[in-house]
């Protein structure tokens, strides 16, 4: 049985006093809701402040990015360690805005991932579709790429440590949600594909979120599909209400 995981991006939102705000908001809102995991994603800096302020909360903290390399001259970046010792859980990887607007590649993603696993970090891997690859029905060759190249060298012991998040470009910050038929194709395709990869009973336990314009009125018609197993949410994780109605939807 997966713990379904709802983890909200800010990206490069909220200033730290905000971000600190919004934690402690987010962590009462949702102090009730059961069997889901909630994960939210400040800024860099706003990691220490928004980590003190949900101390002994059941809120974990996720960065958005990080560097592979453990130190050195890396003007700009933060290391696994560095993340680890802030006190974060997860570190969002290989988001679409990162791949095309900073040049990250699969194999970039691939390395980190390693390095955050070997830190204790819970890598959330995101893949997902242009719009001209979906019309060009490349989708599911595009994502099982992405995720066979995000996983190369990972062994089964390690991938259930992983979430995978599926988020379709086209649908992210666009307000166009996948409909619950099409995102569950494509979360079929990469758990069959982890099943190829590490047999059914590692590939049952990896859990894979959603991603792209997902809010209060669309969580539950995805959240029922079989393979869906949370939410990845960007502009709806920015408002504590909203935000606590997606958790409470993918709750027990
Ligand atoms: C995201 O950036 O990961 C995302 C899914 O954004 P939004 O929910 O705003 O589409």
């Amino acid at each position: 049985m997966r713990t379904p995981i709802i983890a909200g991006n800010w990206k490069m939102n909220k200033s730290v006093e905000e971000s600190r705000e919004l934690a402690e908001v987010i962590a009462q809102a949702t102090a009730q809701a059961k069997g889901v995991e909630v994960v939210v994603g400040p800024t860099t800096l706003a990691l220490a402040a928004v980590i003190d302020a949900l101390a002994g909360t059941h809120v974990k903290v996720a960065a958005q990015n990080m560097h592979a390399a453990t130190s050195g001259a890396y003007t700009g970046e933060v290391s696994a360690s560095m993340l680890k010792e802030a006190g974060c859980h997860h570190v969002i990887l290989g988001h679409s805005e990162r791949r095309q607007l900073f040049g990250e590649t699969d194999r970039g993603v691939n390395e980190k991932i390693k390095v955050a696993l070997a830190h204790g970090l819970v890598p959330i891997v995101c893949v997902g579709e242009s719009l001209e690859e979906r019309e060009a029905q490349q989708t599911v060759d595009k994502v099982s790429f992405q995720v066979t190249a995000a996983l190369s060298g990972i062994g089964e012991e390690q991938v259930s440590a992983l979430v995978i998040a599926y988020e379709p470009i086209w649908a992210i910050g666009t307000g166009k949600t996948a409909s619950p038929e099409q995102a569950q194709e494509v979360h079929a395709a990469i758990r069959a594909l982890l099943t190829t990869l590490y047999g059914e009973s590692a590939a049952q336990e990896v859990r894979i979120q959603y991603g792209g314009s997902v809010k209060p009125g669309n969580i539950a018609e995805l959240i029922a599909q079989p393979d869906i197993d949370g939410a990845l949410v960007g502009g709806a994780s920015l408002r504590a209400d909203g935000f606590a109605q997606i958790v409470s939807a993918a709750g027990s």
